[in-house]
This record gives structure tokens, C-alpha cells and sequence, in this order.
């Protein structure tokens, strides 16, 4: 079967049948069991979803910032123009996420910071983007990972996401994607990050899948947006050329990670009714209770699961293409 441009809903439909993962939920699950089984079953089969603090939501706010500016029209526009754009989707999703729902907090993220550290963002990298064309931005897509013919037997799956952006290399002549990550951090660390990071090796994956002749890799971007600190150096840019290899050994883990997920929640089904059994089979990673802030479960696993534990939890309602007006779909 071949690449096809589906609406959302269209692709939903077709692919009802089959379960579905995502580079959180794989993350989550090799995180730590027990986060997976907080997140992605709950204590009493409603999963809970994660909080997100004000550093994720100005996050997001800088990432429709890109979006605006990278988005494949606009991308045409001259330069003032797609400023324009981007400042447009940055103020939108400062109001969705901040101005409504946190209206009487005291927020330390302020909303012209941010515009600050865009513009400084899109100065840096613009001659360098001149090489690039965009040819497609926000790419959903569905990818079916099936057994192949003389493969071990597993339960098929789909595998969503989203790609910030597909690029054609000027210089090259070869198709790429292009990737952009926030940190606080060093972002020559996060970029080191990423680049042995499954979910780089994901987006090749997906764009090999794409019926794009030329894949030539992945562009990685990181950028360290702040509240308040001042420091040099703040965007670091890389090209990684990936192979089919690469694309295949993700496909080889993701498979992997699935199955040993199914397994934990086939045994936990046998202790059914027997809360204390179920818990014991999703073990606790404790190194990861502070690693990005404290865990949202932290309460639920020092004290168990108790009505003052579980207040303040809501439903996980999330899904990965909620944002996305098409997605493009492989079943190869
Ligand atoms: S608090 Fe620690 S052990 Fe518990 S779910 Fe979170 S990361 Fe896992």
C-alpha cells in the first residue's frame, strides 16, 4: 500500500481497529512502568493525564511561533511577513494556554519574551534557511507496523505522531526533516540528546514511509527559551544523515516496546480485583521521580491511591492528531 493524504477523521476511521502509540506514550512506558500504568490504564481504568507546568506551556506558545513562520505558505511570504505570521500563532497559543486558564496566576513566563527569543531564533538561523524549501509543515501521520512475512507473530499497531516540518536540501538535492526542541538547558547537550534519541530515528522512519523519494535525514534544532536567564549561545543547529538501517532498527524497538507493554498489562489483568498484585507488576523506576520536575504520580506512589491523591488528576484525553487538519498514512 501506498503513502495517501486522509483527513483526520477519515484516517481515525480506517484505522479504528488498531491500537495506537506515539513517542509519548513509548517514552512514558520506558520511563517508568508505574508512570505508564498511572498515564495509560489508571487505578480504576480511567488513565490520568500529566499536568503541565508553565515551562511546557511556553513551549508550546514558541512552537506555534515556528509553526506560524515555517508553515508551507507562509514560508513563501517575504521575511517581515512570516514574522508576522509567527507573532499571529505565538499570541493565539499564548491565550489558550495562559490567558484563560491561568488569568489570576502569577505567571513568571511573560508573553514578549518569548516574541524576543522567536525573532532571535529566526535571525540566527535566517541566511542558513535559505537553503532549505519547505515542502510540507505539521505532517501528521499514521504508520501501520505489521508483522512482515517470516517475522515472530505480534498484534498490529499504529504508530502516530506529527513532523514539525519536511525540507528539501538546496545543496544536496535530498528530502529532510526538520525538527525543533525547547530546553532550559545547555542546547548543545540537548542536541546531543537527540541525536541518538528514538524519536529522531522515527521521523526518518516516517518519512521514508511518506513515498518521498531522497530521504536524506533529519535537520535537529535546539533552543533554550527561559523565563528570565540571560545566556550566549542559545540555538544549536545539526544535520543527522540517517539510513535505512537506522528506520529499521526503530521500527525493531518500537515493536519490542509494545510487546513487553502488552505483556504487563496481560499479567496484571490475572490479579484483577487485586489492587496490591496489579501495582506490583508496573515496577517503580525512582530515578525518574525528579528527573523533568517532580512526577505528577509522586502523591499516588509515596501515599497510594486515595481520594486526596487522585484530586487534582484528570482523565487523559489526549491524542496526538487533535491538532492536525490531514494526515498522510502508510501501511507499508
Ligand atoms: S513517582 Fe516515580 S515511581 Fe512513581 S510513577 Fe512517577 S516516576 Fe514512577
Amino acid at each position: 500500500m501506498s503513502a495517501e493524504r486522509l483527513t483526520v477523521q477519515q484516517a481515525l476511521d480506517k484505522f479504528a481497529e488498531y491500537e495506537w502509540y506515539d513517542n509519548h506514550k513509548t517514552e512514558v512506558i520506558q520511563s517508568c512502568h508505574r508512570k505508564g500504568y498511572h498515564h495509560l490504564i489508571g487505578p480504576f481504568g480511567t488513565p490520568l493525564a500529566m499536568r503541565v507546568g508553565d515551562a511546557a506551556k511556553f513551549g508550546s506558545c514558541w512552537h506555534a511561533g515556528l509553526a506560524g513562520y515555517y508553515e508551507r505558505h507562509n514560508a513563501q511570504l517575504v521575511y517581515e511577513k512570516r514574522l508576522v505570521r509567527s507573532a499571529l500563532r505565538y499570541n493565539q497559543e499564548w491565550q489558550k494556554q495562559f490567558a484563560i486558564a491561568n488569568a489570576q496566576l502569577q505567571n513568571r513566563y511573560k508573553i514578549a519574551r518569548g516574541m524576543q527569543q522567536l525573532l532571535l531564533y529566526f535571525d540566527h538561523f535566517r541566511n542558513e534557511d535559505e537553503f532549505f524549501e519547505v515542502i510540507d509543515s505539521e505532517v501528521g501521520f499514521i504508520y501501520l507496523v505489521r508483522p512482515r512475512p517470516a517475522e515472530l507473530l505480534f498484534k498490529p499497531f499504529i504508530y502516530v505522531g506529527t513532523l514539525d516540518r519536511v525540507l528539501r536540501r538546496q545543496t544536496m538535492r535530498d528530502v529532510v526533516v526538520g525538527e525543533t526542541k525547547t530546553c532550559s538547558g545547555d542546547p548543545a547537550m540537548r542536541l546531543k540528546e537527540m541525536r541518538l534519541d528514538r524519536q529522531t530515528q522515527g521521523y526518518f522512519k516516517m518519512l521514508q514511509s511518506m513515498d518521498i523519494d531522497r530521504v536524506g535525514g533529519v535537520v535537529l534544532d535546539a533552543a533554550q527559551i527561559t523565563a528570565t536567564k540571560i545566556t550566549n549561545d542559545v540555538f544549536c543547529r545539526d544535520f543527522v544523515q540517517l539510513k535505512d538501517l537506522d528506520g529499521e532498527q526503530w521500527r525493531l524497538e518500537t515493536i519490542e516496546i509494545v510487546e513487553q507493554w502488552r505483556h504487563l498489562r496481560e499479567r496484571a489483568r490475572l490479579f484483577t480485583g487485586d489492587n496490591q498484585r496489579v501495582l506490583a507488576v508496573f515496577d517503580k523506576r525512582t530515578k525518574e521521580c525528579t528527573h523533568y520536575g517532580l512526577c505528577p504520580f509522586y502523591d499516588m506512589c509515596l501515599y497510594g491511591v486515595t481520594a486526596d491523591t487522585l484530586a487534582g488528576h484528570s482523565p487523559n484525553l489526549w491524542h496526538p492528531l487533535k491538532e492536525n487538519a490531514e494526515v498522510i498514512t502508510d501501511a507499508s
